[in-house]
């Protein structure tokens, strides 16, 4: 197993990037992550599983890195102006669980000239029914880099660790460490540990390990600390127990649908193959491109349901005139495991304008 290259993903690269210019379970009622088999038929967690169904602005300046927090209590507070990008890694365990989850917003995010990491911590070289092995996850990071350029300018990193046998080890906590100090995160995505998957509770267990520390100098010291912690946030779910999916931040994604589409679309080994095999819908999938795109909306049911669901969340960042527009959305739920940031440092860190 290969270690992580750690850092590679930031090496030369320029201050400001060029911008873009262009623009689950598995089944139709089912929307948590499809990666991989889903909850068994009756166990509390399909039960839960089941509950759910611009034009791109002038570059902004990315603050200098490493910089030390503004004046302000240890581990709070903001940064100085609302012009400055942004820096965002999100964690998922697939190679696919981060466009499903957040592909939308990071898709807003990539066109406000903000600076997004999606990474994930295995291979996926267990999400087949008839490929495996390094054949499958080379042919997994092409389809995560192909998606990656469907949603513009957003980045794609797979660490080599085998699918379906993750853990919250020390050794990857270290690596994730690395990584949001390496990108210098302001924002970092995750899980919530409660979730049919194996891979995703270790994910989300990680993760939440890695907040705090990464302010911690002699941990992981080769990767410089960060002076203050990110704020932490989970992406939604329908899991209820043992608690449900808090909405604190809901975004209209119907902007960057059809590119949030796309980016699935690219994911073919899951998507067209190793899902509906699992699900037991093979022979519904179209041979057609264009058919398969149309096929593929059905992938889309769980953002409608954001929407649909989130009415009143929406209106409170967007108005109720959009609120009531808005077709497709994703949500997200502050980790108080990170910083806690208020209504205005929500408002600069996310993209909802
Ligand atoms: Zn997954």
């Amino acid at each position: 197993m290969a270690a992580p290259r750690v850092g590679t993903a930031l090496a030369g690269r320029s201050p400001r990037r060029a911008l873009p210019t262009a623009g689950a379970c598995v089944r139709r009622s089912m929307v948590i992550c499809p990666c991989h088999r889903p909850p068994p038929p009756g166990s509390p967690q399909e039960s839960a599983c089941r509950r759910g169904p611009r034009a791109p602005l002038a570059p902004r300046p990315l603050p200098a890195r490493n910089q030390p927090p503004p004046a302000e209590p240890s581990g709070q507070g903001g940064r100085a102006t609302v012009a400055e990008a942004i820096r965002v890694v999100v964690f998922g365990a697939h190679p696919d669980d981060d466009d499903i989850k957040a592909g939308g917003t990071a898709a807003l995010w990539s066109d406000r000239g903000d600076d997004v990491l999606f990474v994930s911590l295995t291979n996926g070289d267990a999400g087949h029914q008839g490929l495996a092995g390094g054949e499958l996850a080379r042919r997994r990071r092409a389809e995560a880099e192909a998606a990656a350029r469907e949603l513009g300018g957003v980045r794609y990193r797979v660490l080599d660790n085998h699918d379906g046998a993750l853990t919250p080890s020390l050794d990857l906590r270290t690596q994730i460490i690395a990584i949001i100090r390496e990108h210098q995160a302001d924002v970092v995505l995750l899980p919530r540990p409660w979730d049919y998957h194996p891979d995703h509770r270790a994910t989300a267990q990680v993760v939440q390990d890695a907040a705090y520390m990464v302010t911690v100098p002699n941990v992981a010291a080769f990767a410089p600390h960060l002076r203050r912690n990110p704020v932490f946030a989970y992406v939604a779910d329908h899991f209820t127990r043992p608690c449900p999916f808090r909405p604190d931040v809901v975004l209209d994604t119907t902007p960057v649908i059809e590119r949030k589409l796309r980016a699935l679309h690219r994911h073919t080994s899951q998507v067209y193959e190793w899902l509906p095999y699992n699900a037991g819908t093979l022979a519904e999938v179209p041979a057609d491109e264009a058919a398969r795109l149309v096929w593929l909306r059905r992938w889309l049911e769980g953002d409608q349901r954001q929407a649909h669901e989130r009415r009143d969340a929406l209106a409170r960042w967007y108005g109720a005139p959009r609120a009531a527009a808005a077709q497709y959305a994703e949500a997200f739920e502050i980790c108080e495991l990170g910083r806690r940031p208020e209504e205005a440092e929500l408002r600069r860190l996310f993209p909802l304008g």
